[in-house]
């Protein structure tokens, strides 16, 4: 099995202490709930050759409109960029790009910005193809999505990276067991948080290079019950919640 430490970057604790970025899931309840941020903005920052499939960020879209209260409309906005960085990328290497690249503070009056950034270059694990680094912040590697393929072409890149997309927003929303710990047992026992379903998008393989191989057919890109149940909970309070930055 391959090692997949990387998807969720371990905290930077003074970075944290300093300028409060938090972690994965630290804006779970700032998502969830619809009555402080009522717009969320997906904020899609990629270097030329890398821009997502537009099947990928509909996709996410999508999803994040399925759980998360957003009265006026989760919207995306496009940007191309030039990372000032060189060689493979560390999960510090990501905050700080990233937060170099952010149009806006995560939180805005009214609006919630989550960022997507797609650099060129790897991780520096080059088996993980996303990695979510802060409670705002996420990183798609395209290449490594590209090598993702599978023997003629199932699961495509394509289909990779729409999986890819929605599975690191699912560790923004703090699944699984990021900032709570769920009534159901669904976290895989070796994969910390991620799904031991391989019919989620949480499933642990979904961010690996090798994901082709240990998913036979369509790779999921839905949350499962389980997901969906947690974040209920977490939404109207039955499952408590830590590390927000941000509560009602
Ligand atoms: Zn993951």
């Amino acid at each position: 099995m391959p090692a997949l430490t990387g998807c969720i970057g371990a905290s930077n604790a003074v970075n944290d202490l300093l300028e409060n970025h938090g972690i994965p899931g630290g804006l779970t309840l700032a998502c969830l709930d619809g009555g402080t941020y009522t717009k969320l903005v997906v904020e899609v920052d990629y270097e030329a050759g890398y821009k997502p499939e537009t099947s990928s960020t509909n996709m996410l879209v999508e999803r994040l409109e399925q759980v998360c209260d957003k009265p006026n409309g989760v919207e995306l906005k496009f940007e191309e960029t030039t990372f000032d960085h060189e060689g493979s990328w560390s999960a510090q290497d990501v905050r700080d790009e990233a937060w170099d690249t952010k149009s806006q503070e995560p939180r805005d009056g009214s609006v919630l910005t989550w960022q997507f950034i797609f650099p060129s270059n790897t991780y520096s694990d080059d088996n993980v193809l996303g990695v979510a680094v802060d409670a705002s912040t996420v990183a798609i590697f395209g290449d490594s999505v590209d090598d993702a393929a599978g023997f003629f072409n199932r699961p495509s890149a394509e289909e990779v990276e729409n999986s890819v997309l929605v599975h690191e927003a699912g560790h923004l929303l703090g699944l699984v067991n990021l900032v709570y710990t769920s009534p159901a047992n669904h976290e895989d026992s070796e994969n910390k948080g991620h799904s031991n379903n391989e019919d989620s998008v949480m499933y642990w393989a979904i961010e690996s290079r090798s994901v082709g191989t240990f998913i036979s057919g369509d790779l999921p890109t839905e949350f499962d019950q389980d997901d969906l149940d947690d974040l209920t909970g977490l939404a109207n309070g039955s499952i408590p919640s830590t590390d927000q930055l941000w509560r009602s």
